[in-house]
This record gives structure tokens, C-alpha cells and sequence, in this order.
């Protein structure tokens, strides 16, 4: 009944697309070759718009007008609670547009609607509060050090920052990048993702609306071996903060170390455990173990997507949460009650099909799912594979997509050296109701974040980042100020010599 659902006329979102230029110096500006590249609709692979598309030469203009702003205008001068205004108005002004920005981002995106408009939006809106309110907070030390001298640091902006964010949520990307660099007084050049370049747009509009100074935030559309590339390795791009593909990752950090050692932060790809133990609520375990790996279809670098289940609950667990991904509801994003819509593009959606051929080939059992829902656009039907096995591809390589599998484990001690045993760490879920078993399990795992019995609890408080190569620094919360702050040491007399 899905599938055939699919085949109606897509919803028509109730948003005009009103941005396609490249915001540079408080201006929509076209490309400098005059060239665009389609942006395209995930439920049909129809184009949505034409953007124009950044190069290196858009990328200088972009990081000369933020250069401009950070030396000779007024932003980084201002009192912070002037700053902390402008961001406030901000989140104000996205706070109107909240249904205007969530149809913008799932059109672009293909994520639900409901999920746009309920939890992204004003999640968005919670970030840019909480930042507004480090704004006027940011202060150095008094340091007692050795001899008659009187010694500070200044918590000072390193600059102009460069941002590479990625598309599988482009507007909390954006906020968890723009929201601390602009609360220390820091000028940015952004770059969004070639597959969703309009929510950003029409956010930084808002930006300005709300009185941010022209050059302060400008935002380049292009593609990743351009623009991105030019912006990594920009001898004048103070500070580079990246969220993508470890593969890419590499990429940009050597672009920076090559050009002018620009400091990255990485926030990176994962295969996340989430952990059932014995003592599990099996029913409780399978919805959030769901949740953890359907969310947002798939496409979260922190997916719960190595589902380890002890062997006492194993058998009944695979049933139910077969059962759970049948009862999925797949179809167009825009329609109300919508749990999944369509993977982001064709290449998403070629490569999430591959992973689960390789599932097939390599033993493991297809519970359910396994092919593409409807024919046209890039939905997936909610994939189960049970008896996997660590070495297995879908065990090892980050799927992006509605792929969950299931593996068996017998104690603690092993689940832990099994779920250590990867190059990524991102993040993990633990469910149990046994206060030692999390603790041990907590304390063991080595990953940016264990979420115990929840998952994907993402407050504008909370540090997010990896371990190991899922990425380097932290971003939101306190911790993510660092990344935009240069400490300087003033060391003075105390009596002139
Ligand atoms: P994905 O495979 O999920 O698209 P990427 O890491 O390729 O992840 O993309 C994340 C962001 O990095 C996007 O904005 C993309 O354009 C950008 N990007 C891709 N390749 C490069 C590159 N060589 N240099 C800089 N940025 C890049």
C-alpha cells in the first residue's frame, strides 16, 4: 500500500524559493562564471531550483568580505551584549519562519515534514538562543604566575572561519557551526552541501533581517573539490571546521595543514554500537534500537547501526524488531504521519542498495526490506538483516541508510572488545536496567557520546564529537567555544623596572 502511495503526485510545498545566489557581503550575488548547478527533489529527482555554483574565485571574494568585516567592521568591536541582541533577533525571525525554513529543508532534504517543522526548526531556534547567551559570557583568566608581574589572558576571535557542512541536516549543521563562531565575534564563509543549498540561504537572509552586519556571514553553494577545497586550503580562512565522510575529512585537514595550518575541527563518519543487554524491556529495546538506525532514513553519522543483542533476548528481539521495521511508514515527507521519506540522492541510494547485496552475499539474514520502495525518486524500504557477523561490510562501513543489523553477543567483556573494535567513534547506545552493567559499559566504550537507555538526545548544552577517526574536537555546548577563541597572554610589571 506504501508503493502505491508512491506513485501519486508529489505534496506541492506550501514555500517560493526565493534565494539561489551566493550571499557574499551582506549581497546575493551570481557566480562569477555565471555558472548554476540544479538542486533536486529527493521524491522524484525533479529539480527544485538552480543555485548558482561557488568556485575558488567566488570563495576569495567571499573570504575577502569576511576579512573585511573581521579587521574594519564593527562586528568583532561591539559590545558582546550588542552581539547577543543580533543573535537573539535572529532566533527570533527563524522562529517566524519556522514553516517557511522546514518545507525549504524538506524539499531540499526529503526528511518528514513533521520532523522539519516539530523538532529541527525549533532546535535550530534553541541553538542560536543558547548561543546568544554564551555571546556576553566569554572571559579570560587572572593568572598567579612566578615574580612581581600581573598576568591575563584575552579570550579573543581567531578570525575568519570556513565551514564545510554536510546535507543530512543542513540547518542544525548550520547552527551547530555559525552559532559559536558568531557568539565570540568571529566573521565566517560557509559553505553548504551541493545536495541542499536553500534552508541556509534563506537562513542567513534572516541573519542580516535580524542586524547582522554585511560580511559577517557569507554563504557559498558548490560542490566539495571546489569551493570546499579552495576554502580549506585559503591562505586567509583563519580557523576550518568540517562535518562530513572521514574520506573527506583527511582531505580538507591536509588542505589546511598544506596552506597556512589553519587549526580544523572534524566531526566525522561512525558505526555506532547500540547495546541490548539481557536484562532488557526487549519491547523497549527494539523501539529505541529502531529509532536509534531509521532516524532521519538512515542518514545520522551517529546511527545506532551495529545492533548488539545478548543471546538471552536475541531470538525475540530479531522477530520484533522485524516486525517494527514492517510497520514503518515510508512515503512523500510532506504528507502528515510520514516516519521515513526518500534517501538524499541517487548516489545515497545506490550505495545503501550495494551494502545490502553485500549483506545478502555475505551470509547475513535479510529479515525484511532489501530493495527500493515505488519507482521513482530514492525511497528504501526499512532493511533488517539479523546474524551478522563483525567482519561482514555492513558491519564495518558506514551504510547511511534504513539498514539495520543485528548481532549476537554472550557477555559484557566481549561486546565491549567487539564494539571498541572499529576505526570510528562516534557514539553509542546502551540499554539496560542494571545501574553496574551501565556504568561499566559507559566507562568502556570508547566514543564521543554513550546514551544510556535513549538515544539522539541532542541538547545545545551537550558536547558532540568523536573518538578516533570520527572526527577531532567537540562541537555545541561550553566546549565548542574553543574552537573559536584565540587565547592571548598580557604580561605585565607590577612595578616598573
Ligand atoms: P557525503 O559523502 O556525505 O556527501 P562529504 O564528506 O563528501 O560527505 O561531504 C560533506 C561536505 O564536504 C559537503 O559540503 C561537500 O561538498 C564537502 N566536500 C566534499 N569533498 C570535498 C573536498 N575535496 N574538499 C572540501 N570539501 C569537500
Amino acid at each position: 500500500s506504501t508503493a502505491t502511495a508512491l506513485e501519486e503526485e508529489p505534496i506541492k510545498p506550501a514555500v517560493q524559493v526565493e534565494h539561489t545566489q551566493l550571499l557574499i557581503g551582506g549581497k546575493f550575488v551570481d557566480a562569477l562564471s555565471g555558472k548554476t548547478f540544479p538542486t533536486l527533489d529527493p521524491r522524484t529527482g525533479e529539480v527544485i531550483a538552480h543555485v548558482a555554483e561557488g568556485h575558488s574565485e567566488d570563495v576569495d571574494r567571499a573570504v575577502a568580505a569576511a576579512r573585511k568585516a573581521f579587521d574594519q567592521g564593527p562586528w568583532p568591536k561591539m559590545t558582546a551584549y550588542e552581539r547577543q541582541r543580533i543573535l537573539l533577533r535572529a532566533a527570533d525571525l527563524l522562529e517566524k519562519h519556522n514553516d517557511e525554513l522546514a518545507a525549504l529543508e524538506t524539499w531540499d532534504n526529503g526528511k518528514p515534514y513533521e520532523q522539519s517543522a516539530q523538532i529541527e526548526i525549533p532546535m535550530l531556534v534553541r541553538l542560536f538562543r543558547y548561543y546568544a547567551g554564551w555571546a556576553d559570557k566569554i572571559h579570560g583568566m587572572t593568572v598567579p604566575a612566578d615574580g612581581q608581574y600581573h598576568v591575563q589572558t584575552l579570550h579573543e576571535p581567531i578570525g575568519v572561519a570556513g565551514q564545510i557542512i554536510p546535507w543530512n541536516f543542513p540547518l542544525l549543521m548550520f547552527a551547530w557551526k555559525v552559532g559559536p563562531a558568531l557568539a565570540c565575534g568571529n566573521t565566517i564563509v560557509l559553505k553548504t552541501a551541493e545536495q541542499t543549498p536553500l534552508s541556509a540561504l534563506y537562513a542567513a537572509k534572516l541573519f542580516h533581517e535580524a542586524g547582522l552586519p554585511e560580511g559577517v556571514l557569507n554563504v557559498v553553494s558548490g560542490f566539495g573539490p571546489t569551493a570546499g577545497a579552495a576554502l580549506a586550503s585559503h591562505m586567509d580562512v583563519d580557523k576550518l571546521a568540517f562535518t562530513g565522510s572521514t574520506d573527506t575529512g583527511k582531505v580538507v585537514l591536509e588542505l589546511a595543514a598544506r596552506s597556512n595550518l589553519k587549526p580544523v575541527t572534524l566531526e566525522l563518519g561512525g558505526k555506532s554500537p547500540f547495546i541490548v543487554c539481557e536484562d532488557a524491556d526487549v519491547d523497549q529495546a527494539v523501539e529505541l534500537a529502531h529509532f536509534a538506525l531509521f532516524f532521519n532514513q538512515g542518514q545520522c553519522c551517529c546511527a545506532g547501526s551495529r545492533t548488539y543483542v545478548h543471546e538471552h533476548v536475541y531470538d525475540e528481539f530479531v522477530e520484533k524488531a522485524k516486525a517494527r521495521a514492517l510497520k514503518r511508514i515510508v512515503g512523500d515527507p510532506f504528507k502528515s504521519g510520514i516516519e521515513q521519506g526518500p534517501q538524499i540522492d541517487s548516489e545515497q541510494f545506490e550505495k545503501i542498495l550495494k551494502y545490502i547485496r553485500s549483506g545478502v552475499q555475505s551470509g547475513a539474514t535479510l529479515e525484511t526490506g532489501g530493495d527500493r520502495l515505488g519507482s521513482k525518486g530514492f525511497y528504501v524500504q526499512p532493511t533488517v538483516f539479523s546474524n551478522v557477523e563483525d567482519g561482514m561490510l555492513i558491519a564495518k562501513e558506514e551504510i547511511f541508510g534504513p539498514v539495520q543489523s543485528i548481532l549476537k553477543f554472550k557477555d559484557l567483556d566481549e561486546v565491549i572488545e567487539r564494539a571498541n573494535n572499529t576505526r570510528y567513534g562516534l557514539a553509542a547506545g546502551v540499554f539496560t536496567k542494571n545501574i553496574d552493567t551501565a556504568n561499566t559499559l559507559t566507562r568502556a566504550l570508547r566514543v564521543g557520546t554513550v546514551w544510556v537507555n535513549c538515544f539522539d538526545t541532542f541538547d545545545a548544552a551537550i558536547p558532540f564529537g568523536g573518538y578516533k577517526m570520527s572526527g577531532q574536537g567537540r562541537e555545541k555546548g561550553e566546549y565548542s567555544l574553543k574552537n573559536y577563541l584565540q587565547v592571548k597572554a598580557v604580561v605585565t610589571p607590577l612595578k616598573n623596572p
